[in-house]
């Protein structure tokens, strides 16, 4: 199969190093163009990432040698190459600008960024939950005159701790009806260098702006329904959310407590529907698919960022302390690599159903 050609905007960023890592060899798409800011374009990859490559691995050799863009540039990228990731930093405006703009040039843009996730017909993808949310991809392309152009966004990063989780008890029948979290979130979740060291050693900060917002309303989306061109929010649902930054490198937590809707079932029966739970169908066969989407851990101190966040390729989410809630009915903890699968990787994931679904 002749791989399909993919750039990069936001290449030298935290997220955009974990595509470059994650995209070396992968079997299906190529690493053609990475851009950037301005003051990093015009010179190889290596040395625009000299002195902040903050992979364990070396930069891939394939990519250490190409020219940074300008990632405001979405007319260099047309030629070469057909999908873009989005992972640049910039005013949330000038993104949703920004990747209209590639759409425009006929590209296909799977986005990292908040810009898009509430534009109604752009899908928020976590593809175990919502793959059918790209059936709405037609009806973007034709409202917006795009051929091949289109836009798929992922959802927050610290949301992969628990959707996942609660999307299978409501897919095996068990709707919820308030959920009450607090997440524990990685230093990389703010990028690169991020906040002060002073200010995170030995402390955690109880605030991280606009991620409680976007904790409470992107679920509703993922679990809304494709009507038209518009996706619905999901309702009935009510969620009050604590997001807290933690001296961690990499890794959110969540801990969430649960009310059931209705039928209530027992901690042996959420155990059993966590562990047979697999989102996507096998013969899909998606390089970055995760074997379990959800890891179930019975140890009293699991899961842990350290122990836990590398497991099945940083794509999984792990569980665990699951037991009953003294307020709700039930209460557990969950943890992904919010890097990569929070961010790099479930991103990859998206673009792998795309072109499963033949929409690339
Ligand atoms: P980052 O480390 O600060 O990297 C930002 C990237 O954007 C760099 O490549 C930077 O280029 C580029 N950039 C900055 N200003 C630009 C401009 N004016 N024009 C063009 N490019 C510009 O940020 P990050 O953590 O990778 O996050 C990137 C995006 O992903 C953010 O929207 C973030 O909210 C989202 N996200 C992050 C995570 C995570 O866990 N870190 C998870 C999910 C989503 P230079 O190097 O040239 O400055």
């Amino acid at each position: 199969m002749q791989k399909i050609p993919v750039g990069v905007i936001g290449a030298t960023g935290m997220v955009g190093q974990n595509y470059i890592r994650l995209l070396d060899a992968h079997p299906w798409f190529e690493v053609t163009c990475v851009a950037a800011s301005p003051g990093s374009a015009n010179q190889p990859y290596r040395d625009a990432v000299a002195g902040r490559w903050l992979m364990a691995s070396p930069i891939p050799e394939g990519v250490s040698h190409l020219i940074v863009g300008d990632a405001n540039r979405a007319d260099q990228a047309r030629n070469q190459c057909r999908l873009i990731f989005s992972a640049v930093n910039m005013k949330k405006d000038a993104v949703a600008a920004l990747e209209m703009e590639y759409a425009n040039q006929g590209l296909a843009v799977v986005s990292n960024n908040s810009a898009h996730r509430h534009t109604p017909d752009v899908p928020m993808v976590i593809p175990e939950i919502n793959p059918h949310h790209l059936e709405i991809i037609p009806a973007q392309r034709k409202s917006r005159g795009w051929d091949k152009g289109l836009i798929a966004v992922k959802s927050n990063c610290s949301v992969q701790s628990y959707m996942a989780p609660i999307y299978a008890l409501i897919k095996a029948g068990f709707p919820v009806n308030r959920i009450i979290l607090t997440t524990l979130q990685a230093l990389s979740g703010a990028g690169y260098p991020g906040p002060a060291a002073i200010d995170l050693v030995d402390n955690i900060v109880p605030y991280i702006g606009g991620e409680e917002e976007k904790s409470e309303i992107e679920p509703l989306k993922i679990l809304g329904r494709v009507d038209g061109n518009a996706i619905v929010n999901a309702s009935g649902i009510d969620i009050s959310a604590h997001c807290t930054r933690v001296p961690v490198t990499d890794g959110h937590t969540a801990c969430v407590s649960l009310e059931f809707k209705e039928a209530k079932p027992d901690l042996d029966e959420i155990g059993t529907i966590w562990r047979r739970f697999s989102g996507l169908p096998q013969e899909l066969a998606l390089p970055s698919a995760p074997k379990r989407p959800i890891i179930v851990k019975t140890e009293p101190d699991r899961p842990q960022p350290r122990k836990d966040r590398d497991l099945d390729k940083s794509m999984t989410v792990t569980v665990g302390r699951l037991r009953k809630c003294n307020v709700f009915d039930v209460r557990f903890i969950g943890l992904h690599h919010n890097t990569v699968r929070g961010a790099a990787g479930g991103a990859i994931l998206t673009a792998e159903l795309l072109q499963a679904g033949n929409y690339l």
